[in-house]
Parts: structure tokens; C-alpha cells; sequence
């Protein structure tokens, strides 16, 4: 497949469905001359870039909408190249006939995310970039807002780039060597490319360790409510959610299946998950709940236990944390019920384990909610966000910073036992393959399908 053709592409680049207007998109050599030849109004390829003009669009002597078409020509636009945009009011019967009609005049249909690769093969923007463009319109919360935009305005790619750029020239010393591998000489200075190597690999560390906050960013942080049945766990997914959304029953064990709901915290999504009650399973049912729990668990970043202050002796709290808690894991014991509480919780304090923390509320009366959600917070994400730092968020990326590692590890040993300069060029080669692959420097086209694939139509 050609990546680069010369057709002029054309999608809707408003949702499908009724809206108040629709965006249709053109992009390519004859974007504004085939827009222009069922347009009525202006002649728009005699207009400046960047203006929008009024008109109708129609089909031979049939007027098929009046419309406004804003004109972007080459290479000030998106694409880099002529774009028109029209926009038409949303009906989806007229959205469909003006592309039928676009088409009929020499557009062809735009693959999913076309317009996109378009501006990354243009050079617009390198190809994690382009991947932003992705993550922020599927971002659904401030945080992982923030961290699509950082890296669309350039993020990672650019530090990367340098270093990479330093790379390939003792790629090519060292490609030198090689021609002249007869006279033994070093044109590549061994202690300062192994500097070099140092510093690559601090800042790839860096980032790699950067993916696992950043992927709970953009996805949502997974975290458990666990208890024992008749505990509170649905009534305090209500309270949390200010909603009446999971079943509150005074039947023990009612919980059965695991529900999620997401809930934002100061800009980060949390995934709550309820989960059927932990106790001696009676029926199979229950059975497969209980099993749920303990897998949930075990996929979660933090833990909310919750017990019922009235209901559990110490001994039993002591017992579910045994059972339960995993060393590290972020985990919060959720005294619940004080306001029928005629003791005090300090019992409890005594019992575990010393780095979980234990908070005293009323999912019922709402008591203490406010201050659940700022202790869920700080346990998962206080000190760590601040707002401009760069994080990984891109399964690829981390993958092509692994491996680009690797690479490097290599690549220093092989320094170090002083191997021949054409071992020490392969090596090299690798890392810089797979540094390449993350900015787009080294593309494959199964590389590119595989990204633009999972766009839209119409991105
Ligand atoms: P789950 O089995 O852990 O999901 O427990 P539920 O949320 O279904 O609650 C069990 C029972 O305890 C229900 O009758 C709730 O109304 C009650 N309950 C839950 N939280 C509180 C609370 O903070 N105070 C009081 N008094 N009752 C509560």
C-alpha cells in the first residue's frame, strides 16, 4: 500500500448521528477544486487560506443544503495539505448525500484515522504525537487530558530525539571504524559514547518506571471494595457515587456479581469495583463471588476493606487481613457504621498491619465521605502528579523503551569486553531501531495500519 498517495480523502469528522451541524473534511491536492465544483456562492479556489465562506452545496440543479466551507490550503493546515471544511447542518441524510456527491467529483473515502497519518507522514508531528491525537479525544478525565496534551505538544519525543540524534553519530563513527578496520583506529571515543549510554539509559529508566502511574492516569485507577456480606460495601459505592446505583439489601450475601463505576477524584478516575462478600462460601454461587474478590483484588492498585463496627470482633478483622492484604498494596480499612458505634475504634488499630490505614465513616448518614475520597486519593496519586511531568501512557512505547534498553545493556557490555566495532554497530542499530520506532523516525507499514487502525474514521 501506498501511504503517500495523491487522492483527496474525504470523512464526516463530526459523530455519527443527528447533531446541530455536521463537519465534513476533505483533505488532499484537489480538496478546495472538488469542493469548489458543488459549491454555489464564491468561486473558493480564489480565496485566502484560512477564511470561511457562505454557499450551498448542490447536486446538478438540486440544492442539497446551505453550508459554511472554510478553506486551509497547504501546508497551513491539519494535513499539511488543501483542506476544506464543511459544515452542514447535521442531518445525516444530507451529511451522507454531500459525501456521496464529493465523491462522485473525485474524493474517495478516508480510511479510519487517515487524516492523522496524513499529518504525521507530512511531517506536522512524529508518530507519538500523532498516537496524542488519539489519547485526547478519548480522554475522559483532567488528568488524563493533561497527559495527552503534554505529549502532543511534543512531550518525550523531543528529549528522546536529541539523544537519539547523538546515538546515530557514533553509529556512524563506529560505521567507520569498519572501513578502516585493517589499521585498528577508534574514531568513536569509547568513554564518551558509554557516557552517552548512561544518559539514555536514566532517561529511559525513567520513563519506563513513569508507565505504570501513567497508565492508571489514562485509564482509570482499579480499586476494590471488599467485606464481609452486610458490611456496607454497596450502600458505600452509593455514597461515594452520590447515586443509588448498586443493590443495597439487608439479605447477607445479595452483592453477587461485581459492579463498576467510575468515580473522579480531583481529576483522576477511579474504577470501583464491589465485590460480592468475602466469607465461608454456602453455595456455588457465592462460591464463584468470593473467587471474584480475591481475583479482583489481585488486579487492583488499591484495596478498600470494609467492615461493620457493630458486627466484628478485632480477631475477625485481624482474620480478613490476613487473608486479604498483599504487602505494598495500597490499602484502606474502612470502619464503617459509626454512627451506631457505641465504641470506640482504637480496638482496631491495634491489629493492623502498620502501613494500612484506617478511616472511621457512615456510609449510610454520609459522615466522613469527603474525607474517604482525599485519603483515596493521597494513598494512589498525592506526590506523585504535580501537573508537567512526562508520563508513558502508550503500551507501544513502553514496549520500544524496554527493548531499547535492552539494547543499550548490550551495548555497554559489549564496550566494557572490549567486543570488535561491528558487534558494538549492531547493537547500536538495535537501540536506535527501536528509539526510532517510538517518535516514527523507523516505521514499518504494519506498524502504521496497526496505529491508524484503531483511529476513527474521520480523525
Ligand atoms: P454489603 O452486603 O456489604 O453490600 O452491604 P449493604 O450496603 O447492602 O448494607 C447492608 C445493610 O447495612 C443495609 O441495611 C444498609 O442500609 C446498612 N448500612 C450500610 N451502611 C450503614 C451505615 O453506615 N450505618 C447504618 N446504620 N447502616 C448501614
Amino acid at each position: 500500500m501506498n501511504y503517500l498517495d495523491q487522492d483527496t480523502i474525504v470523512a464526516l469528522a463530526t459523530p455519527n448521528g443527528t447533531g446541530a451541524i455536521g463537519v465534513i473534511r476533505l483533505s488532499g491536492p484537489d480538496a478546495i477544486a472538488i469542493a469548489n465544483s458543488v459549491f454555489k456562492g464564491k468561486n473558493l479556489t480564489m480565496q485566502a487560506t484560512h477564511t470561511i465562506h457562505f454557499g450551498t452545496i448542490n447536486d446538478g440543479e438540486l440544492v442539497l443544503d446551505e453550508v459554511l466551507a472554510s478553506i486551509f490550503i497547504g501546508p497551513r493546515s491539519y494535513t499539511k495539505e488543501n483542506v476544506v471544511e464543511i459544515s452542514c447542518h447535521g442531518s445525516n441524510y444530507i451529511i451522507q448525500s454531500i459525501i456521496k456527491l464529493l465523491i462522485k467529483q473525485g474524493a474517495r473515502s478516508a480510511k479510519p484515522g487517515e487524516f492523522t497519518m496524513r499529518a504525521f507522514l507530512n511531517g506536522q508531528f512524529d508518530l507519538s504525537q500523532a498516537e496524542a491525537v488519539a489519547d485526547l479525544i478519548a480522554s475522559d478525565s483532567k488528568a488524563s487530558q493533561q497527559v495527552a496534551l503534554q505529549q502532543l505538544r511534543g512531550g518525550y519525543s523531543t528529549e528522546l530525539q536529541v539523544l537519539r540524534e547523538q546515538l546515530v553519530h557514533f553509529a556512524s563513527m563506529i560505521e567507520l571504524e569498519l572501513d578502516f578496520s585493517e589499521e585498528d583506529v577508534e574514531f568513536a571515543n569509547r568513554a564518551q559514547l558509554k557516557q552517552l549510554i548512561h544518559d539514555l539509559t536514566r532517561v529511559i529508566g525513567k520513563l519506563i518506571q513513569s508507565f505504570e502511574l501513567g497508565n492508571a492516569v489514562k485509564q482509570g485507577i482499579n480499586t476494590v471494595i471488599a467485606g464481609r456480606p452486610n458490611a456496607g460495601k454497596s450502600t458505600l459505592l452509593n455514597a461515594l457515587l452520590n447515586e443509588e446505583r448498586a443493590i443495597v439489601s439487608h439479605i447477607a450475601g445479595t452483592t453477587r456479581d461485581t459492579i463498576e463505576e467510575t468515580l473522579n477524584i480531583n481529576g483522576i478516575n477511579f474504577r470501583l469495583i464491589d465485590t460480592a462478600g468475602i466469607r465461608e462460601a454456602t453455595d456455588a454461587i457465592e462460591q464463584i463471588g468470593v473467587q471474584k474478590t480475591m481475583e479482583k483484588i489481585s488486579q487492583s492498585a488499591l484495596l478498600l476493606y470494609v467492615f461493620d463496627v457493630e458486627n466484628l470482633l478485632p480477631e475477625e478483622l485481624k482474620q480478613d487481613i490476613e487473608s486479604l492484604y498483599k504487602p505494598g498494596m495500597p490499602t484502606l480499612i474502612v470502619a464503617n457504621k459509626i454512627d451506631l458505634a457505641n465504641t470506640a475504634i482504637n480496638k482496631y488499630l491495634l491489629i493492623l498491619p502498620e502501613e494500612a490505614k484506617l478511616v472511621a465513616i457512615s456510609a449510610k448518614e454520609k459522615l466522613h465521605i469527603d474525607e474517604l475520597k482525599q485519603l483515596i486519593y493521597d494513598t494512589t496519586i498525592q506526590g506523585r502528579l504535580n501537573g508537567n511531568e512526562t508520563l508513558v501512557t502508550n503500551i507501544r512505547h513502553l514496549e520500544a523503551l524496554q527493548k531499547t534498553e535492552q539494547a543499550l545493556i548490550k551495548t555497554l557490555q559489549g564496550i566494557d569486553m572490549q567486543v570488535t566495532s561491528d558487534f558494538l554497530a549492531m547493537d547500536i542499530k538495535q537501540a536506535l531501531h527501536y528509539l526510532g520506532e517510538i517518535t516514527g523516525a523507523v516505521t514499518t507499514d504494519d506498524l502504521l495500519d496497526n496505529i491508524f487502525s484503531k483511529f476513527c474514521i474521520g480523525k
